[in-house]
């Protein structure tokens, strides 16, 4: 990397801006390998990647020092330079360009005369089951940066405004030899903005932004389960120096719930029902989402058998009809049984008769196989 600029730390290490410890601990090993001197004899190019590297990781590695990082980049550790460092963002089409020729051009493609878009932002909303089924609006608060007041956005201090970067005459990239070929890299001194701020502001730093948090109503569609994304354009971090602001994902994740059981609309609930009750039909009251309902058990119903609550199942996020609830029945075997209970079974199997046919049936084959 070519004098006095920074790239970004995320990028160094290929990280995105929310990666784990363990991520980044994991993409640092990876890249250390790749880089370590003694793997490299001589190599000038390798020994500056793994100086860059060693320094990303001392700061990405450490809570307290990244967080700072995040909110004041490069500037915030003292570092110098208010290079945001050239990372993901921009239109769909540079980042595919990035993606592909990253290795060639060292870091995402080049952005001429213009900020950085910001991140994307993401959100974990934890909801009940009952407000996954069906919906809820509420509020909640994002920390993320917006456009600093005090400069518009430009990060240039009030009176004054960015010059045109002197190192890439304003173009965001500067050239350079590879072998036989003349490839093109993001400029150094400006981050790829084609554009240097020479006297900084400073409630921003220069960065151009400020972070605060902000309240944002959310409308929670009835139907939604653990692990849907909902997008807000334009509702994530603002972008560098009058970029085009990122999206926030909001990522739902539903709480399990102590009696009901969900299977995409269905909602799955077990009901206990005693022997004598199985036997011989009875009524039942059953919970739902919207409160207790009868339901009918006939005579001789057995364990595992399935009824259906038409219609009060989960409601169809795309909003078309919505499932049942299936009221599955276990028998529960009498347990603890007092001596004048046990006389009563007792007389009860003794008095015969065809009560168990499936049993009947199924010791008829076994003799059948077996003799
Ligand atoms: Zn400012
Ligand atoms: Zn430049």
């Amino acid at each position: 990397m070519a004098n006095g600029s920074k790239r970004d730390y995320y990028e160094v290490l290929g990280v995105n801006r929310n990666a784990s410890e363990t991520e980044i601990k994991k993409a640092y090993r990876r890249k250390a390998l790749q880089f370590h001197p003694d793997k490299n004899p001589g190599n000038k190019e390798a020994e500056e990647n793994f100086k860059e590297l060693s320094e990303a990781y001392a700061v990405l590695s450490d809570g307290q020092k990244r967080a700072t990082y995040d909110q004041f980049g490069h500037a915030g550790l003292g570092g110098g330079g208010f290079s945001e460092g050239f990372g993901f963002g921009g239109s769909p089409f540079e980042d595919i360009f990035g993606d592909i020729f990253g290795d060639i051009f060292g870091g995402g493609a080049a952005r001429r005369g213009r900020g950085r878009r910001g991140d994307d932002l993401r959100y974990n909303l934890t909801i009940s089951f009952e407000e996954a089924a069906f919906g809820l609006e509420t509020k909640v608060q994002i920390p993320r940066h917006h456009p600093c007041e005090a400069c518009a956005g430009t990060g240039a201090k009030k009176g004054t405004s960015p010059k045109t970067c002197p190192t890439c005459r304003g173009a965001g990239q500067v050239r350079y030899q590879q072998g036989f070929f003349s490839l093109t890299r993001p400029c150094p001194d400006c981050a790829g903005e084609g554009r240097v701020i020479e006297d900084p502001c400073p409630e921003c730093r220069g960065t151009g932004r400020v972070r605060s948090k902000k309240s944002i109503s959310l409308k929670i569609p009835a139907g939604v389960e653990t692990g849907n994304r909902l997008k807000l354009s334009g509702e994530g971090e603002a972008g560098t120096h009058g970029g085009p602001p990122g999206d926030l994902y909001v990522v739902i994740s539903v709480k399990d719930h102590p009696l009901f059981q969900r299977e995409g609309q269905e909602v799955i609930c077990e009901i206990p029902v005693s022997f004598p009750q199985a036997a011989l039909g009875c009524d039942l009251e059953v919970p739902t989402l919207e409160g207790k309902v009868k339901l009918k058990v006939p005579a001789g119903t057995q364990s595992g058998k399935v009824l259906k609550l038409a219609g009060k199942g989960i409601p169809n996020l795309q909003g078309y009809g919505r499932g049942d609830q299936l009221v599955v029945i276990r028998v529960e075997t009498p347990t603890r049984l007092t001596s004048r209970q046990k006389e009563l079974l007792e007389e009860f199997a003794q008095e015969g008769g065809d009560t168990h046919p499936m049993g009947k049936s199924f010791f008829d084959k076994v003799k059948e196989i077996f003799g």
